[in-house]
């Protein structure tokens, strides 16, 4: 078996053998560049050592040593030799970068002999000694697993002595004596003397570098980084070329743009007369890039030609390693480069424009998640953090501010102009006030589809939800984390992208959408086959949508505008009617109101469709909670002068109590309402068509689609849907209009998705709930799973992704597929899309395409990300 290649036997396509570093390595040699010499010693060895007992494949050593003959012979050196040496380096490198997590060695073949030789070819004693007692301190380090402390000590005592203060201040003199003392301690600490002979040393680092696969920073790193951890590390042996032989020697790294920003233009810092760590020990402040033209211009030429060659070779951004060595140019490393999300969209246009991708592959080139960094603000990521707790990353963005912990509180104080934020164990309607004066929102219970956090997705504001750690104490107006009191108004900030609590404020950065983005955007929706439409409540939000490239809103839900502070009292008073005389005021009431809002979605949408679902919630979500209402009662009772109030709170109390549910998620809500209240139907369907006919007599070209939630069957449904046609058909005869509309529905519950060949007979359209359609399915609470029980299913590996965030596909996908091929069955114009928060999932996007899906609605803010999933999805 062939375990080691010459760099000129491998190329660039051969990462999985040689590694990303060894194979690119291997690809610039071969496309003529300078490199020096080396070979490639492959995973597959290192996975051969690991099956194998920790032992290195038969046959390895026999295939090393004609190898390095190889390299001898083009560098004309020999290894162990006294006259001309050869040195080399040993690097690990494995497919996916894993940068300083395993280990490496330079200056390898140094000795008592061969660094003599590096004295008289060099003329320069004082170099010569201190490449050797840097490779013994790392060869010591790293190989022999002497502890790094015991060189630093050596080290502070040749500077005490010789009365300097830095490293590079050491004499020739001094720097014999550390090699002397580095030797005697590793002969203490290990029982063998330092080994002299080159292959000796060759032989013992590369097996370090095997072993370093292993080791607890790897391990660490690859599970963070999902890196497979039996792939195995290859490990590079090269010969050394130095940049610190004198002032015609250098180093340098840089990038072929500038990954921050994207602009074309090389960017990058170098030092003359250093090594790689000399610029990392940040002792002497490195030279920026352009710097190099005045120094040697000869060289900078050479090295921006060699750039836009690798850059064009490769078709990406690279980020380049060189040295130069007495006036020659060494390339030692390329890869494609790390960058922003504002420079990964840049480079992918400008590398179109310039004809070095096709579309297809710039839409491939970023991960849509990516974009979400760009439509929100975030921290500033130098600044440091004090985290204090971490919750679920409900709602991206970032925030500081003062804490409160009621929505009056935060109301008042946003009024006068302050930041807060938000903290309640869990946000109910009745918050929609402190929600909007908030700048973020940090909830205790609750999970990634509680109300906190679909709220705050789409009014695009932070929020970190079911943060266990925070103990609320309304009584106090304090929170107590880890034993800690912070009182209200203490200064905390959250990461609603990482769900990370930090004390104190915290330096964000601003969001901006370049022409860059839109084109890149664009590009997206030519190749894209599903639509992406958004879910918003209200006008704002339609605009916002629309302006982030939504097609039309697959889903309003019509009880956040129940929860406008205004309203709130009329929707109770709506609740708490006796009878259906006291409803029928309370509805007319809410009737214009209604129509307004609709009439505001509508209008802001014209020309696409509007998907506006009647009412879903169990009605006691429009109720103060009971405890609220105790603590109120109680008050009022002490102080026995409001007799009026009290009476009026025992008899919300009760109400309350007469509400609630012991499973409020399978209870009493979406069509159930209707089919007990169907006056509630009729009122929300009079105000869509109503705003509806209002518009079309104004000119606008409106497209109404009215949605039936949470039915199990065609019964429901044919009830909910007479409600809605009889209410339009009045409505255009009473405004002597025509409109044009559907009826379609929700498919959440799994009983209408296995009966969707008869549901699908008498829909318009179906639109998969996907929240409510996986916690039926898999039941698991979609309030309580993410913060309890889901964690350790995700950790025993029962599930690889949270099903609330990554759709099921083969439970809940397969219902999904099941009751689009029984629908069009029997309808074939049915239109079908998904709004359920999976709609905004790259994954699930996919997933939504492959079943054949009209379109996916999410949040306006997913919207970006919905369009890039949905192109990748079809290239
Ligand atoms: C759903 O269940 O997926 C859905 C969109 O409805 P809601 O989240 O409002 O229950
Ligand atoms: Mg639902």
């Amino acid at each position: 078996k062939k375990y080691v290649y010459l760099f000129s036997e491998g190329k660039a396509s051969m990462r999985d053998l040689l590694g990303g570093k060894g194979a690119n390595l291997a690809e610039m040699t071969n496309i003529g560049l300078p490199v020096p010499p080396g070979f490639t010693i492959t995973t597959e060895a290192c996975n051969a050592y690991y099956s194998n007992g920790e032992n290195v494949p038969d046959g390895t050593w026999d295939q090393v040593w004609p190898a390095l003959a190889e390299v001898e012979a083009a560098t004309g050196k020999l290894f162990g030799d006294k006259k001309n040496p050869l040195l080399v380096s040993v690097r690990s490198g494995a497919k996916f970068s894993m940068p300083g997590m395993m280990d490496t060695v330079l200056n390898l073949g140094l000795n008592d002999d061969t660094v003599e030789a590096l004295v008289v070819n060099t003329q320069n004693e004082r170099f010569a000694w201190d490449c050797y007692r840097r490779f013994i301190q790392m060869f010591g380090d790293v190989v022999l697993e002497v502890e790094h402390y015991n060189f630093e000590q050596i080290l502070e005592t040749a500077k005490e002595k010789q009365g300097v203060h830095y490293d590079s201040e050491l004499s020739a003199e001094s720097l014999k004596w550390m090699v002397t003392e580095y030797k005697k301690k590793i002969e203490r600490k290990t029982g063998k003397p330092f080994p002299m002979d080159p292959k000796v040393q060759l032989e013992l680092a590369v097996l370090a570098v095997f072993r370093s696969w292993n080791n607890d920073r790897a391990n660490v790193y690859r599970k963070i980084n999902n890196i497979p951890h039996d792939i195995g590390t290859a490990v590079n042996v090269q010969s050394m070329v130095f940049g610190n032989m004198g002032s015609d020697s250098g180093t340098g790294v840089a990038f072929t743009r500038n990954p921050s920003t994207g602009e074309k233009a090389l960017y990058g810092e170098y030092l003359m007369n250093a090594q790689g760590e000399d610029v990392v020990a940040g002792i002497r402040t490195p030279q920026p890039i352009a710097t190099l033209a005045q120094e040697n211009l000869e060289i900078y030429n050479q090295f921006v030609e060699i750039s836009s060659r690798l850059e064009s070779h490769y078709r990406d951004m690279q980020d380049i390693e060189f040295t130069i060595e007495r006036g020659k140019l060494y390339m030692l490393q390329t890869r494609n480069g790390k960058r922003t999300a504002s420079a990964a969209i840049r480079v992918a246009v400008e590398l179109f424009h310039e004809g070095m991708i096709s579309k297809e592959e710039a839409i491939m080139r970023i991960e849509p998640e990516q974009l979400d960094h760009l439509l929100h603000r975030r921290m500033d990521t130098g600044a440091k953090l004090q985290v204090l707790a971490k919750g679920l990353p409900a709602s991206p963005g970032a925030a500081s501010g003062k804490i409160v912990f009621s929505a009056e509180e935060a109301e008042r104080l946003g009024e006068a102009g302050e930041k807060v934020i938000l903290v309640r164990t869990e946000t109910t309607p009745d918050d929609i006030r402190g929600i909007l004066a908030a700048q973020g929102i940090l909830t205790s219970r609750g999970g990634m589809t509680s109300h906190a956090a679909v709220v705050s997705r789409h009014m695009g504001k932070p929020a970190v939800c079911g943060c266990d750690a925070l103990k609320i104490d309304y009584g106090q107006d304090l929170v107590v984390i880890e034993g800690v009191e912070y009182p209200a108004g203490s200064i905390f900030s959250i990461d609603g992208s990482s769900g990370r609590v930090i004390k104190g404020e915290v330096a964000m950065v601003d969001p901006e959408l370049s022409e860059n983005f839109k084109e890149y955007l664009d590009w997206a929706d030519e190749i894209a086959r599903l639509r992406v439409m958004a879910n918003a409540d209200t006008p704002t939000e339609a605009t916002n949508a629309r302006n982030f490239g939504a097609v039309g809103i697959g889903l309003t839900r019509t009880e956040h505008m129940f929860m406008d502070p205004e309203r709130i009292p009329i929707v109770q008073e709506m609740i708490l009617a006796q009878t259906l005389e006291e409803r029928e005021v309370a509805l007319a009431k809410l009737l214009p109101m209604q129509e307004g809002d609709f009439y505001g979605i509508l209008k802001a949408m014209q020309g696409l469709s509007v998907t506006i679902r009647l009412l879903d919630p169990p009605l006691h979500e429009f109720l103060p909670h009971s405890e609220e209402l105790i603590v109120e009662i109680t008050k009022l009772k002490m102080t026995q002068n409001d007799p009026d109030t009290l009476h009026e709170k025992e008899a919300l109390l009760r109400k309350v109590r007469a509400l609630s549910e012991l499973n409020p998620m399978l209870g009493h809500r979406g069509c159930r309402l209707g089919v007990s209240f169907p006056e509630i139907t009729v009122m929300q369907a009079r105000a869509i068509f109503q705003a509806s006919a209002r518009l079309v007599k104004e000119g606008y070209d409106i497209h109404p689609e009215v949605m039936i939630p949470l039915i199990m069957g065609k019964e429901e449904f044919l009830m909910m849907r007479k409600l809605v046609d009889d209410t339009a058909a009045e409505v255009m005869r009473e405004q002597n209009v025509s409109l044009h509309y559907k009826v379609g529905t929700m498919i959440e519950v799994p009983r209408a998705a296995l009966l969707a060949d008869e549901v699908g007979k008498v829909a318009d359209f179906f639109s998969f709930g996907t929240n409510d359609l996986t916690q039926m399915t898999m039941g698991l609470s979609r309030d309580d799973a993410q913060g309890k029980f889901l964690p350790a299913y995700l950790e025993n590996k029962l599930m690889s992704t949270d099903p609330f965030v990554v759709l099921d596909r083969a439970g809940v996908g397969k219902l999904i597929d099941m009751a689009v091929k029984l629908g069009r069955g029997t309808n074939p114009n049915l239109g079908l899309g998904i709004c359920g928060e999976h709609g905004g999932e790259p994954n699930s996007v996919e997933f939504c395409h492959m079943v054949g899906l009209d379109y996916v609605s999410c949040s306006p803010f997913r919207v970006p990300i919905a369009r890039l999933a949905a192109a990748q999805a079809v290239v």
